[in-house]
C-alpha cells in the first residue's frame, strides 16, 4: 500500500525537493514574497505558495487561527460536516475458520432502523482471501470496522479508555460470530483502533473520515477546487472537490500540482 506514496516521494527528491518528515505544521501565516509555515518546533519556512494537505476545519480553524471571513470559506462550513471515524478491528484469526468462504468484503446489520446509528453497521475484510501472503501461515487477517463517533471517546480516563475498546471490540465480535461461528476462540491477536486513534495518527480533527455534505441536493458537487480566498495558499484532499477516497483525492492532488505550477508560470 505505501508503494504508491514511496514512488511519489522518490519522484519529489529526484526533481530537488526536500521532504521533511514528522513536521508538524502549527500555523500558517502570510510573509512578504508568498506565504509561511511554523512548525511545532518554532521553525519557520517561508515559500511563495503553501498548500496544505490537512482537512478545511483543521485549515482554517485552527492553523489559521479560525479564519472563516470569506463568503466561500463560510459558505464551505456551512455546506459540509464532518462524517463520523470508525471503531476499527484488526484481528489475526485461526485459517480452519474460513476455509469455506470465498468473499473479501462482508456487510453486518441486523436492523436497517440502525443502519446510520453509532457502531450500527459492520463492514469486514479478510483481505487474505485474496493474497494468504499477507498474514502468517496458517492465519487470516480480519479488518472489521464500524462507525463511531469522537464524543463516545472524548474524556476518558486511561483506564476507562482501555475498558470501552475491550467491551466494544467484544461486542462486535460477538455481533460477528453469526457470520463466523466461534470467531471469539479463533482470535490469536486482536488490536483495536478508535477515532482518537484516527485523530492521532492520521491528523484528523476528530478522527473523521471525511467532510460530507449536510444537504443532499449540491453534493459533492459544491466542494472547492484547490485555491482559497488567501491568496498564495491552497488547498488539497477530501475538503476539495471531488471529495473522500483515494481515487478522489489523487485527482486533487494533481489538479492543484497543475494549477500551483501555472500559477508559478510553469
Ligand atoms: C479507516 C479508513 C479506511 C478507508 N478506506 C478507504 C478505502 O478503502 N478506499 C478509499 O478510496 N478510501 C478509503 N479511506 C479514505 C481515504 O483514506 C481518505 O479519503 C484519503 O486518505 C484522504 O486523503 P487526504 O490527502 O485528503 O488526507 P490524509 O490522507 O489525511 O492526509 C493528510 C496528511 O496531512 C498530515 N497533516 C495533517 N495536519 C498536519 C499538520 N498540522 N502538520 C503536518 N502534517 C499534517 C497528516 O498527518 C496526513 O499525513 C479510508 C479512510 C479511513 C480512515
Amino acid at each position: 500500500m505505501g508503494q504508491i506514496a514511496l514512488t511519489l516521494a522518490e519522484g519529489i527528491e529526484a526533481k530537488g525537493g526536500k521532504i521533511r518528515y514528522g513536521a508538524r505544521v502549527t500555523q500558517i501565516l502570510p510573509a512578504r514574497s508568498g506565504m509561511a509555515v511554523k512548525l511545532a518546533t518554532g521553525e519557520t519556512l517561508t515559500a511563495k505558495r503553501v498548500i496544505s494537505n490537512s482537512t478545511r476545519w483543521d485549515t482554517f480553524q485552527n492553523l489559521l487561527g479560525n479564519n472563516k471571513s470569506s463568503w466561500w470559506e463560510k459558505t464551505w462550513f456551512d455546506r459540509y460536516e464532518k462524517s463520523p471515524s470508525f471503531l476499527s478491528l484488526h484481528l489475526g484469526v485461526d485459517r480452519s475458520l474460513v476455509s469455506n468462504v470465498q468473499d473479501c468484503h462482508h456487510i453486518l446489520l441486523e436492523d436497517w432502523a440502525k443502519m446510520e446509528d453509532e457502531q450500527g453497521t459492520i463492514f469486514l475484510s479478510i483481505p487474505t482471501i485474496l493474497d494468504p501472503s499477507l498474514a502468517p501461515e496458517g492465519y487470516h487477517i480480519f479488518h472489521a470496522f464500524t462507525p463511531s463517533w469522537m464524543s463516545q471517546w472524548h474524556g476518558l480516563s486511561s483506564a476507562a479508555y482501555e475498558q470501552k475498546k475491550e467491551k466494544d471490540a467484544e461486542q462486535i465480535i460477538d455481533r460477528l460470530e453469526r457470520i463466523f461461528p466461534g470467531l471469539s476462540k479463533a482470535i490469536d491477536y486482536q488490536e483495536v483502533g478508535t477515532p482518537r486513534t484516527h485523530r492521532r495518527f492520521l491528523g484528523r480533527v476528530d478522527g473523521t473520515y471525511g467532510p460530507i455534505p449536510k444537504n443532499r441536493p449540491l453534493g459533492l458537487i459544491g466542494m472547492p477546487f484547490n485555491r482559497t480566498s488567501i491568496p498564495n495558499l491552497f488547498c488539497v484532499g477530501d475538503s476539495t472537490f471531488p471529495g473522500q477516497g483515494l481515487n478522489a483525492v489523487a485527482f486533487s492532488g494533481f489538479a492543484c500540482a497543475h494549477l500551483v505550477a501555472c500559477s508559478l508560470g510553469k
